[in-house]
């Protein structure tokens, strides 16, 4: 039978576990985790997303620290504060919402955050660190989607897995995940020859173009396990689902699939590093 992934109940019950975990931080430990968020310019999406965040730090009793800076922020302004953070003892995770705007160094502005505190696996070292299956925090939507796998005991060891994209926080991250889980991993981008016939090798297919509906059901063969990254504002994602749901062996819905496990995830990762500390 096709197994649905349902990324929002996932999320929803490691709130629950969250609950608890912060619970006993607060009243045994002293410490109140506290996820520290970057919002620089006035983006609305990139402004809805670090809500969103402060918001599932509030609902698992977490503190949400929000630092919000100008349009016109340069590097050395943005690292400034990067270096605040880092060594501010009450925080335990910080998060530099991507897109910065063009004036800013981003990937430096990234490196910069201090790894203890890298909650949200965007710097080269955390990177490099789970590329080598060494402990680190995953980036975040690749971590939420290994989650799922494992929740829902989706088999990856020998298995051929094809994810197309490879974004610096997705799909290169989501293949190394993947590899040190013993798939063999194919990655594909915008120059792959034949994306077709590489997809329809694939037991488990993940998609992370950003384009919506791109990948087609009939690229998708018989029992293959389906992730789709994508969310677009027509509520659909990256592939067309389409008639393939009742022929794959598992699939996550768009909306509440892949999409909750991101910031459940970030806020996971961001009390653990508070119990790390
Ligand atoms: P991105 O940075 O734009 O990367 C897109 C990737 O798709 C690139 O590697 C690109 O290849 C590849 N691509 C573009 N056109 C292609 C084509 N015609 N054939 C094959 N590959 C192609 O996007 P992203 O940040 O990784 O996000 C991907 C999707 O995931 C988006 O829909 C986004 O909304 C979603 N997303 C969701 C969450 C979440 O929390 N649920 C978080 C992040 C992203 P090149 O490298 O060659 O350009």
């Amino acid at each position: 039978m096709t197994k649905i992934m349902d990324g929002k109940k996932v999320a929803l019950d490691t709130e629950e576990s969250l609950i608890d975990r912060v619970t006993f931080l607060k009243s045994q430990k002293g410490y109140v985790p506290t996820l520290a968020t970057i919002l620089v310019g006035d983006d609305p999406a990139s402004a809805t997303y670090v809500k969103m965040k402060g918001n599932a730090c509030e609902r698992i009793g977490m503190k949400s620290l929000k630092v919000e800076l100008s349009s016109e922020t340069t590097t050395d302004e943005l690292l400034e504060q990067i270096n605040k953070l880092n060594k501010d003892p009450q925080v335990h995770g910080i998060l530099l919402q991507h897109p910065v705007p063009d004036q800013i160094d981003e990937r430096r502005c990234f490196d910069a955050i201090d790894i203890k505190k890298d909650v949200d696996g965007v710097t080269c070292l955390g990177f490099g660190n789970m590329s080598m299956n060494e402990k680190a925090f995953g980036s975040c939507t690749p971590q939420g989607i290994m989650r799922l796998l494992e929740t829902y005991e989706i088999e990856i060891s020998g298995k051929h897995a094809v994810v197309v994209g490879r974004s610096p926080i997705l799909g290169k991250p989501m293949a190394m995940m993947l590899l040190n889980k013993n798939a063999t991993v194919t990655i594909c981008h915008s120059r792959t020859e034949d994306l077709e016939q590489q997809i329809l090798r694939a037991d488990i297919v993940v998609g992370a173009v950003g384009i919506p509906k791109f990948i087609k059901s009939n690229w998708i063969k018989d029992n293959a396990v389906v992730i789709d990254a994508g969310y677009h504002p027509e509520k659909c994602g990256d592939i067309d689902l389409g008639p393939l749901t009742e022929r794959v062996l598992a699939y996550t819905p768009v909306p509440g699939g892949v999409g909750p496990m991101t910031i459940n995830t970030l806020i996971l990762q961001t009390v653990e590093a508070c119990e790390n500390s």
